[in-house]
């Protein structure tokens, strides 16, 4: 049998024509002769009743800090109203489905609330619906813990939810609906002229979604991609065909095409605090650089665009982490500057593997737009720049135009 996975994002599912647009598309997977596994996001966005952050939003109105255990409870049930609903919008059509909760869809995962790691997928339940001719309509970004707690497995992802269950069940195609019409060249949120690609390999979509590009959770290419499945990104509102998202063809990487862009996409991530702390060069300074290293470790902050001197550490880290380790620094004499409401722009791209002048070009299109730089990192498929984030549209645009990413060009 053909086994399809279809996941519909929260604006695809958001209200009750959006919902008929849903089962259009569920009817022509059926008429493809797929057996569809429809996955769910909560409705709507935030400010609507049931989405996910209308539910964060309300827990933290009371004032205290929620328990995590108890928030991932709440959270859930965005998500299973969604199904319920979409459920009765099927039923309604004349089709027999069937609710499932991540856990009762056998997504078993580890207690680490709010972003739990999937352990392993205990699919019965999926297949004794397929075996009876029962549409699951499963309830994204949640599973259960073998003690039977109910967890979430981090903002976004509905996604994973999709890909674990095409990895579990071993589907053909995973299909992933959302508001866009697939992999764009940039957010189009940012840059109006982004382009629809027709095709993008695991590695610079995974990219793509590490840098911040989050019409896909990393975590979901992944499993995808160890398993080989392809993903196919869509509009629920629109017939176009959509990202194909695959396998790279090692032939491609040797072979120049003066057509080939090398840069496949720019992506961004706002919300961050540079950290520069400064050394006085006193005897103890490398026991105070590994204090400083170990105590970010110890209070679980991840750090990143990470640039270590004789005499200055510059990092990035998360903003929502900014005040907490300003005060640790503090109370241990560092002598730092913490710049908040930073963004890091990346540019993507497997061809720019060994390309000299990419970032000559890079540095270029941003000084024409008169953006400081504040720092760089890279890798052979990427090049980041941080920058302030009121210059975010101004930089992504830049870039965009600067490698002739758009649809005009
Ligand atoms: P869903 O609720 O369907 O999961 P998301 O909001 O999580 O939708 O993801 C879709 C959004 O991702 C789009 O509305 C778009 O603004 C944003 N996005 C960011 N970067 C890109 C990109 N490169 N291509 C397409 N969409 C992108
Ligand atoms: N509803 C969840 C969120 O907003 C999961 C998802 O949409 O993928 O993060
Ligand atoms: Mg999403």
């Amino acid at each position: 049998m053909r086994l399809i996975v279809q996941k519909f994002g929260g604006t695809s599912v958001a209200d009750q024509e959006r919902r008929n647009m849903v089962v259009n598309k569920i009817e022509f997977a059926k008429k493809k002769d797929y057996y569809p596994v429809v996955v769910v996001s909560a409705i709507g966005r935030n400010g609507d009743p049931y989405a996910t952050d209308t539910l964060i939003n309300l827990a933290k109105s009371v004032g205290i800090e929620p328990n995590p255990r108890e928030m991932d409870l709440l959270m859930s049930c965005g998500e299973v109203i969604s199904c319920v609903v979409l459920a009765n919008t099927l039923k309604k059509m004349g089709y027999e489905c069937k609710v499932l909760t991540g856990g009762q869809a056998g997504i078993i995962t580890d207690e680490n609330y709010g972003d739990a790691e999937v352990l392993k997928v205990e699919p019965s339940n999926i297949l004794d619906c397929i075996e009876k001719n029962i549409i699951p309509i499963i309830a994204g970004f949640q599973g259960i813990t073998e003690e039977g707690n109910i967890t979430t497995l981090g903002r976004g992802g509905s996604d994973v939810t999709a890909s674990i269950i095409g990895e579990a069940i071993n589907a053909e195609i995973i299909e992933i609906y959302t508001d866009v019409d697939g992999v764009m060249t940039a957010d189009p949120a940012i840059v109006p002229d982004a382009k629809v690609m027709d095709t993008v390999f695991y590695n610079e979509i995974f990219q793509m979604a590490e840098y911040g590009a989050k019409v896909i959770h990393p975590r979901a290419v992944e499993i995808a991609m160890r398993s080989n499945i392809p993903l196919l990104i869509k509009s629920t509102l629109t017939e176009n065909t959509g990202t194909l998202i695959t396998n790279y063809d090692k032939s491609r990487r040797y072979r120049y095409d003066k057509n080939d862009q090398l840069i496949t996409a720019i992506a961004q991530i706002g919300n961050r605090t540079q950290f520069r702390i400064r050394f006085d060069g006193s005897a103890d300074q490398y026991e105070k650089d590994t204090l400083l290293f170990n105590i970010i470790a110890a209070e679980n902050i991840s750090i990143d665009m990470i640039n270590i001197y004789s005499d200055l550490k510059v990092f990035i880290v998360d903003s929502v982490n900014g005040p907490k380790l300003e005060n640790i620094l503090k109370s241990q004499g560092y002598s730092f500057t913490a710049i908040p409401n930073c963004t890091k722009v990346t540019i993507i791209g497997n061809k720019m593997r060994g390309m000299p002048g990419v970032m000559a070009k890079m540095i270029e299109g941003l000084s024409e737009s008169n953006i400081d730089i504040l720092q760089t990192s890279d890798s052979h498929t990427t090049i980041s720049c941080l920058i302030k984030s009121e210059n975010t549209s101004a930089a992504v645009n830049a870039l965009h135009r600067k490698f002739e990413l758009g649809k005009t060009k």
